[in-house]
């Protein structure tokens, strides 16, 4: 079988304003090419898609550089009289070819549960948008030593019936939320163990063939000074970035650790 492709995706939450956002934009594209054999994904405020777009030369989803762009949050509804919401045609309609789902700050500070998350998981596949599904587990659900139940709690059902090649399309990315934006990584132990329990659940959910084939990234404050361990890990495939991937170099840093881990 194919090696399992590799991705880093930069949350850039809701940070930087239109020219810093083109300027990161345009420092992530010159570097690209430094990082051959790992798919570089960019998810910018949803107001600087079109200029990210647009920095990124983005044609039908392709830039020059190779690198991608993905939205942070979508609803669940098509269209229609939804507030504020964002549908997913509206992502692929300013170039978008994924989008970020049930981020630990979307669970807990905008109330989303696994089952929002797995309507928003179905709206993007039948859209044809590739859902980057986030799950992770509290310190205090750590310690009380529930992480692999309530992750696999949150795998079945953010996926709930899902086919085998729509789990192959979708990207998982493992984030603890004690890890996210704390400077406090796992270990790559503790990150790979919970990798391969995904990857275990997805080949029951589906099969060891789908299964093998699903990108799972880390994600939780992953550092030009960490991703190399990681990486170097069998299950990890990849990162989902805060806080490094708003500099263009830390994120490039990040990137060819993946790059070199093959
Ligand atoms: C994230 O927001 O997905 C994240 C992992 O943030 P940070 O890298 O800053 O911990």
């Amino acid at each position: 079988m194919a090696a399992r492709r590799r991705i880093v995706a930069g949350n850039w939450k809701m940070n930087l304003d239109h020219a810093a956002a083109v300027a990161l934009t345009e420092g992530v594209a010159a570097g690209a090419a430094g990082c051959s054999g790992v798919e570089l994904i960019l998810c910018p405020p949803a107001v600087y898609l079109e200029a990210v777009a647009a920095a990124l030369q983005l044609a039908d989803g392709n830039s020059p550089s190779g690198v991608t762009l993905g939205g942070q949050n979508m609803s669940d509804q098509p269209k229609g009289a939804f507030t504020g919401e964002i549908a997913a045609a509206m992502l692929l309609d300013v170039g978008c070819r994924s989008c970020i789902l049930g981020h630990s700050e979307r669970r807990t500070l905008f109330g989303e549960t696994d089952e929002i998350v797995n309507t928003k998981t179905k709206a993007a596949l039948a859209a044809g948008l590739t859902p980057i599904v986030c799950v992770g587990e509290t310190l205090e659900e750590r310690e009380q030593d529930r992480t692999a139940a309530v992750v696999s709690e949150q795998i079945a059902g953010s996926l709930a019936g899902l086919s085998a090649a729509d789990l192959a399309r979708t990207i998982i990315a493992y984030e603890p939320v004690w890890a996210i934006g704390t400077g406090k990584v796992a270990t790559p132990e503790q990150a790979q163990a919970v990798h391969a329990l995904i990857r275990q659940q997805l080949a029951s959910l589906a099969d060891a063939d789908t299964a093998a084939q699903v990108v799972i990234q880390y994600g939780g404050s992953v550092k030009p000074d960490n991703a190399a361990v990681l990486a170097a890990q069998p299950d990890i495939d990849g990162a989902l970035v805060g806080g490094a991937s708003l500099k263009a170099d830390d994120f490039l840093a990040i990137a060819s650790h993946f790059a070199a881990a093959d």
